[in-house]
């Protein structure tokens, strides 16, 4: 359990009894920047093990209480904030989805227009139009299949490179690395396992044409990489070429190139990677991590709060990221230090 998850968990308790408004004061920026995944109310076995997504009604719970504390801008307007600094009545905020799933088009979107609130997707280029299943929707597939089949656990059982014990070898599952990503097939391949039919029968993520028509719709479309590698497992090469490749499609489809969005984290990532970047995208403004309410050593590397974690609603991880923000103040670590 990280710091934070510890930190969250005795927080909660307490900033549960208090109302959103003691805390608002204590926020440290005018504009907020928002990481979700997806909304679904069915039990996706590709998402399942990764992350807890949000029921439909626990999304619009969420926004409920947004609305009523923030203003949400699009991306037109963020971008102004952050140049011209621009003030508003309310703080702002910045919506934005990441990976490309279809439940965008399907579920938020509506939701979305409904309440005429703007997002940005941040999307892997290389599984539009489910081509492939990302390797780690392959891992939570994998998971799903064996847990409850006696069949496929017995078998699981029997691979060379998994151990035994049946939680082992789901949990080694999921925490196969991004370069041994062939494992997920091979894995998929000896218990009879076909992404290709799991994606035919259902399209897990956006199309080109859903693309455009959200493009089209004011909706943002920008660069999470070509295919949500881990960048602190990657060289510095491996890792401009990733960008590089997905800003590329950005451009050639004109979608946003003046953003990027970090798959996974930006943990460890060095300055040189951000020097070569901007400096071979002169459209670059921003990049994203995901660390929640912290400063950046990189001034344009902006960090966004995962609104995704455990059963805690919208509301109280504002409250608890506010307290933890103010903690880290007092030791000087709300910043991170690039090397
Ligand atoms: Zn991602």
């Amino acid at each position: 359990m990280s710091f934070k998850t510890k930190f969250f968990k005795i927080s909660n308790p307490i900033t549960k009894n208090f109302s959103f408004g003691r805390f608002s004061n204590l926020l440290p920026f005018g504009n907020q920047i928002l990481v979700y995944h997806l909304v679904s109310d069915a039990y996706l076995k590709h998402a399942k093990h990764l992350f807890p997504y949000r029921s439909v009604k626990q999304f619009e719970h969420d926004l409920d209480f947004l609305s009523k504390h923030f203003e949400f801008i699009n991306w037109e307007t963020f971008l102004k904030q952050k140049t011209e600094k621009v003030t508003t009545k309310k703080p702002t905020i910045l919506l934005t989805f990441d990976d490309g799933y279809a439940e965008f088009y399907d579920i938020i979107y509506p939701i979305l227009k409904r309440k005429g609130i703007y997002a940005v997707n941040f999307i892997n280029p290389k599984f539009i139009d489910n081509k492939e299943l990302m390797w780690r929707n392959k891992a939570s597939l994998l998971v799903s299949e064996i847990t409850g089949n006696e069949t496929l656990q017995s078998k699981i059982s029997q691979l060379p490179d998994f151990g035994n014990d049946l939680k082992i070898n789901l949990d080694s599952i999921l925490k196969i690395k991004y370069k041994n990503r062939g494992q997920l097939d091979l894995i998929a391949d000896l218990l009879e396992i076909n992404f290709d039919i799991y994606l035919k029968n259902k399209p897990v993520y956006l199309t080109t044409e859903q693309l455009l028509k959200l493009k089209n719709d004011g909706f943002g479309i920008s660069s999470h990489g070509w295919d949500h590698p881990l960048y602190n497992q990657l060289s510095l090469e491996d890792q401009l070429a990733n960008t590089q490749r997905s800003l590329d499609y950005m451009r050639e489809n004109e979608f946003l190139n003046d953003s990027f969005a970090f798959p996974f984290t930006d943990h460890l990532v060095e300055n040189q990677f951000f020097d070569s970047i901007f400096k071979r995208n002169t459209d670059l403004k921003f990049t994203f991590g995901a660390a929640g309410l912290k400063l950046d050593s990189n001034p344009k590397n902006l960090q966004r709060i995962p609104i995704e974690i455990g059963n805690y609603s919208a509301e109280e991880i504002l409250k608890n990221e506010i307290l933890y923000y103010q903690f880290l103040k007092k030791f000087n670590k709300n910043r991170i230090i690039r090397s």
